[in-house]
């Protein structure tokens, strides 16, 4: 596919199948950095999607009935076109969010990871086997694909988010449809392409773009034949599916929004802590889930990591993402920036202040660059019990890692924190009492395949990546076998 040189918008892919719309029916993908046109994309109809839906439950028994090493072979062929197409992907994603070029590459290269991971989980996917249960009777586990997998991806992560759901449900055995964000839609289209490319068989893998999402969303929810939802998002529309889905009770995942505290106590080292802070707060501009969004550091070492907290975060630069000296790109929309400039405001209302940054850097014609900003605040301010998505840090002193332990349970959320402490002992101790999915102790976090991810409270529902994230997709079957007949 090449439609971006020759201008003609992108299709529908059902099931490898393009299906163009005519121009009325296309909606424009918007480069943040200067409002240009990435590409035009055709819109997926419900009709779209039922036929996607149609022609994966035709698809099911050849994608479920191959060897797990058939499976394997196809998705290794993909994950080969993806290196190859690695410079490309790069380019779409960085056009597509604006992030810095080493960001996306990053990305993208995680998300190759990500698939070969799940490809060589496709080969373990064992069941179990009781002797004896009664006299004369065994019994065994099989692990059967769930069935049809509706996922749908947001924006700030376009690769990697795919490779995470797409990635593991294929791997199972699931026909997948996928609705990616509609402001990254190309990303997927392109990796999608060369799984299709490899040969994965029609009806197997469908991309349903669109900038209607709950167009496409309510047919997931309410069609009976898609038996699992997927979903990374925010925790309103990820309650709204939650109860699209409860009436046919499909199984239903969910990666929501988090507000991730980071606990630093006096006996922190501070170069590790302040770097990895910063790492964690401004990477993606800051728009990320696990970012870390609020500090509580120990009095006693207060003004010393805020120092150097503010100078590392100062000399962050902004620019042209394809520039390799770019550290910080613009927000995805205007909207984001809107939304941001109305949280710093409103937190020095509530009596923040604002050490560094604070303000809009400069409007592109569809977004904007936002400084890197530093907040001290009180753990009160009720802004910081939001999720930030931009890049602005609030630090807040406290008297001792109780207090701090307070603070950072004292949310909503749960998906990821953060602790910084001399001692490996203190540190594993304060993440043992955070209400968190994940915690980094003396680190940021980073994105294993092997390794669980997913959160508590209204961060999330179920578990993504790792062995667990395969099984997710997965249903157990026992069979009681009597030797007696
Ligand atoms: P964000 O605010 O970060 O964009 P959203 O939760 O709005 O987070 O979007 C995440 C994903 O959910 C995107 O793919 C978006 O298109 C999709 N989405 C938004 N609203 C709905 C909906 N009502 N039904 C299904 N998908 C939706």
């Amino acid at each position: 596919m090449n439609e971006m040189s020759t201008g003609s918008p992108w299709p529908v892919l059902i099931g490898g199948d393009l299906r163009l719309e005519k121009d009325s029916n296309i909606f424009v993908v918007q480069n943040p950095v200067d409002g240009s046109t990435v590409g035009t994309v055709s819109r997926a109809t419900q009709s779209d999607t039922h036929h996607a839906i149609q022609i994966a439950e035709e698809a099911m028994p050849t994608w479920r009935g191959m060897t797990s090493f058939e499976r394997y072979e196809i998705l290794q062929r993909g994950i080969g076109l993806m290196r190859d197409r690695f410079a490309r992907l790069c380019q779409v994603v960085v056009q597509e969010t604006g992030k810095p070029i080493a960001e996306a590459e990053a990305e993208v290269a995680n998300s190759i990871r990500f698939f070969d991971f799940f490809s060589h989980e496709s080969l373990r996917l064992q069941g179990e086997y009781w002797q004896n249960v009664l006299k004369d009777r065994d019994a065994y586990v099989v692990h059967e694909p769930i069935g049809i997998v509706g996922a749908i991806t947001p924006w700030n992560f376009p690769a990697f988010m795919v490779a995470c759901k797409v990635g593991a449900s294929l791997a199972a055995g699931c026909a997948t449809l996928l609705k990616p964000a509609e402001e990254t839609p190309i990303t997927a289209l392109e990796i999608a392409q060369c799984f299709l490319d490899a040969g994965l068989p029609g009806g197997v893998l469908s991309v349903l773009p669109t900038d209607q999402p709950e167009e496409v969303g309510h047919v997931f929810t309410n069609h009976d034949a898609v038996s699992c939802i997927t979903f990374t998002g925010s925790t309103t529309v990820g309650a709204h599916l939650l109860a699209g889905a409860a009436p046919s009770i499909k199984r239903v995942l969910l990666e929501l929004g988090g507000n991730a505290p980071v606990i630093v106590t006096e006996d922190a080292d501070l170069e590790q802590a302040s770097t990895q802070v910063v790492r964690a707060r401004y990477s993606n501009a800051g728009q990320a889930c696990v970012a870390a969004n609020r500090v509580y550091v120990d009095q006693k070492i207060a003004q010393e990591f805020t120092d150097r907290v503010v100078k590392l975060a100062g000399g962050l630069r902004l620019g042209d993402p394809f520039d390799s000296n770019t550290n910080l790109g613009p927000l995805i929309n205007r909207q984001s920036i809107d939304t941001l400039e109305g949280q710093v405001a409103r937190a020095e209302a509530l009596g923040a202040e604002t050490i560094l940054g604070g303000t809009i850097a400069e409007y592109t014609p569809t977004s904007g660059y936002f400084n890197p900003s530093v907040m001290v605040a009180e753990a009160s301010n009720e802004v910081f019990k939001e999720e930030i998505f931009g890049p602005v840090l609030s630090i807040t002193i406290t008297k001792d890692d109780e207090e701090a332990i307070r603070h950072a349970n004292d949310s909503d959320y749960g998906l990821s924190a953060y602790v910084f402490s001399g001692g490996q002992e203190r540190g594993r101790s304060i993440a043992s009492r955070i209400n968190s999915g994940n915690v980094g102790v003396n680190c940021a976090l980073v994105s294993d395949p092997a390794l669980p991810f997913g959160g508590v409270r209204q961060s999330g529902l179920g578990r993504e990546r790792g062995r667990v994230g395969v099984m997710e997709f997965t249903e157990s079957k026992t069979i009681q076998v009597s030797k007696a007949f």
